[in-house]
């Protein structure tokens, strides 16, 4: 029998008052076995499972998966100050980037309480507007960036294991002619960039004849020589994403549109005023009053701003040319680098690097299926890191770059989609944007209160600055607890529940979209393979119960159910249309204007009768455990 919506919205919100759904005993379970495995007990585990109770609630009681109202106060985190409190917390992660979110992750997984806060949507800077290459950087060992090439080239492997569904490796191709770099050099570089960290499944570099090679075909017929070497892709938001839903699965508070608008010191750290405000219209809706002992400062290029202008902490002089080893309080200079999308360019799987002829690299790279991705630019930015944007000479820039390489040329009005993001780079006072080191610098200081800011950085090493973020919070706080993020996989990553024999993570994708159809012969070849990608395992969870598509709710764009809605808005903090189609997928970019707003009535809808219940409810609910 069919029931309304309102009907079971009502009767979710009665059992959800009463009992402890299912889902929660399960994360019960699962806590205690974790515990257990730990030495301890649930107890031990803070505020975890207070949190997964928070979650069960309806959203109409708590906007967010979980609610600060509902925040437990653990023994660690009690302090006497002034005023009274919405929170305490052991640590109050600002910035809800790769780093912020990596860094919440790993401090939530060794126990201390964390509150992250965002104050716009997960991953709505520099964390969505990468190349996301999943990289040692093979250019940057022409500026003699060893030890940062080594860093990023030993975590390569370790990420793509720990999120196959959001990262994959990919090879790229590297067109030579006499007017590059001799030969010698390239080889050499090659050699260095396979051979400096160990490679457990990602092939090694070798030369190819662009002449008779299928990837020689898009280029023109000049091109004749070339190279091919491996490096990684990720899912940069999504990364983002996992990480905030793994740190929340671990305890952590995550909010988002809440600004952090005053740190003060205050009696056993700080005081900290955090602003909310309607996704929608951007209006204030909360003021919360949070305490923490420690401050994480990850607010990439608003670091050194929140530094000195919220927590008024007087940024030191930079250190001229002693950047990354020396302490660099006021040193971010910010980059602007742009990327455009055209409709698919080439057949084959491989992305290209060309260099342009002012020696800059510019990547052209297979992107969402039917387009390609190029970019990027770096170009100085001194304005505002909320307002940027592409410009009318980085389009022709990267048009005309392309157009010295492609057998098609591409022009400004093929541009289909664009993007630009601000790097937040550590100032070693080199001149060219293009020569300013990626490497990253964690600044962690006891006074006036405990606080650690991060400086610079790449995706590609989020998990081990985390890992050292974590280590100096810790000294900080006096209390050293274990590292455990280099063998575990984000939510949705671990597919050895599913597969009989892990081999690498690119197999391990596709022998999973095999069994997920097998398991549900309804779902079509499309859909599998979207949900495979963006929820890796979890994609089971959503399907659980689930033998139709007519389960999945009403279509409300193209292979988009109200199911999967409800997952991200329940799951993955979206809030708006904007949160789905650009940074918890791009469907965007594959949806017509109407489609698009289609979504974004239904979180209008949402918003008018008050936020309701999910409607499939058992889906939701166990997907948080
Ligand atoms: C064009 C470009 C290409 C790149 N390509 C690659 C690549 O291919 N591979 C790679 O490894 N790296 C790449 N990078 C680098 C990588 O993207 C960045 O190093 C990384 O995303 C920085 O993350 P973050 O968390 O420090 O900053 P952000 O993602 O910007 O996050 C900081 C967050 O802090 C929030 N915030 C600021 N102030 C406050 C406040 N007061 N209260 C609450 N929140 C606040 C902001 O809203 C923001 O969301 C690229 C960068 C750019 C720009």
């Amino acid at each position: 029998m069919q029931r309304s919506l309102s009907e079971n919205v009502a009767t979710q919100k009665k059992a959800n008052a009463q009992v402890p759904s299912p889902g929660l005993h399960r994360a019960r379970h699962t806590l205690a076995s974790i515990a257990h495995k730990r030495g301890g007990h649930p107890g031990t585990m803070g505020p975890t499972v207070d949190r997964l109770i928070a979650w069960e609630m309806p959203l109409s009681d708590a906007t967010d998966r979980v609610s600060p109202e509902g925040a437990a106060v653990t023994p660690a985190s009690v302090g006497r100050g002034s005023g009274p409190m919405d929170h305490h917390c052991d640590v109050l992660v600002v910035g809800g980037g790769i780093n912020g979110a990596g860094i919440a992750r790993d401090l939530a997984g060794r126990g201390w309480s964390v509150l992250l806060c965002e104050q716009d949507d997960l991953a709505s800077h520099t964390s969505s507007a990468s190349t996301k290459l999943i990289h040692g950087g093979l250019r940057y060992l022409e500026h003699r960036e060893f030890s940062l090439v080594r860093k990023a080239l030993q975590e390569r492997e370790v990420l793509l294991r720990s999120a196959p569904h959001v990262m994959w490796p990919l090879r790229f191709v590297l067109p030579h002619d006499a007017s590059m770099r001799p030969v010698w050099m390239i080889r050499l570089g090659l050699w260095l960039y396979d051979h400096l960290a160990r490679r457990e499944f990602l092939p090694g570099s070798h030369a190819v004849s662009l002449r008779d090679s299928p990837l020689g075909e898009p280029l023109l017929p000049g091109w004749t020589q070339g190279f091919v070497y491996s490096d990684g892709w990720v899912d940069d938001a999504r990364l983002v994403a996992l990480c905030a839903l793994d740190a929340a699965e671990r305890g952590a508070q995550v909010l988002t549109r809440t600004r952090a608008e005053r740190v003060v010191p205050d009696v056993g750290g700080w005081r900290v005023e955090l602003s909310r405000r309607d996704a929608g219209t951007g209006r204030e809706t909360r003021r919360l009053a949070v305490r923490a002992r420690a401050i994480v400062n990850a607010a990439g290029p608003w670091a050194e701003q929140l530094l000195r202008d919220t927590m008024g902490v007087p940024p030191e002089a930079p250190k001229r040319g002693g950047a990354p080893s020396g302490a660099p309080a006021g040193a971010l200079r910010l980059v602007k680098g742009s990327h455009i999308v055209v409709r698919k360019l080439f057949q084959h799987d491989h992305a290209y690097i060309f260099q342009g002829r002012d020696r800059r690299i510019i990547f052209a790279i297979p992107y969402e299926r039917d387009f390609t991705l190029i970019g990027t630019t770096d170009v100085e930015f001194k304005d505002d890191p909320a307002h940027v944007a592409i410009d009318a000479d980085e389009t022709a820039y990267l048009c005309r770059e392309l157009g010295r390489y492609l057998r098609r040329p591409i022009v400004p009005s093929d541009v289909v989609w664009s993007y630009a993001g601000v790097r937040p780079l550590l100032d070693d006072a080199k001149g060219s944007a293009s020569a300013v080191t990626r490497d990253y610098l964690l600044q962690a200081q006891a006074r006036p209160a405990p606080w650690l800011t991060v400086w610079g950085g790449k995706l590609t090493t989020f998990r081990l600055l985390s890992e050292q973020a974590a280590d100096q919070v810790g000294a900080l706080l006096g209390e050293s607890r274990r590292a455990w993020t280099d063998t575990a996989p984000l939510p949705g990553g671990d597919l050895s529940d599913v597969l009989d024999e892990l081999r690498d993570p690119a197999s391990d994708i596709t022998a999973f979209q095999v069994q997920l159809r097998q398991r549900h012969p309804w779902l079509d070849l499309g859909l599998a393979k979207r949900w495979s990608r963006a929820y890796g395992s979890r994609a089971l969870r959503l399907l659980d119960g689930v033998s139709s598509r007519s389960d999945l709710g009403a279509e409300i764009a193209p292979d988009l159910y109200e199911a999967e809605l409800f997952y991200l808005r329940r799951q993955e903090w979206a809030l708006t249309a904007d949160d789905v189609l650009w940074r918890r997928s791009k469907l965007g970019l594959h949806y017509t204007p109407a489609q698009r707003q289609a979504v974004a009535d239904w979180f209008a809808g949402l918003g008018q009768v008050g936020g309701q219940a999910f409607h499939h409810s058992e889906l939701t609910r166990s997907a948080a455990v």
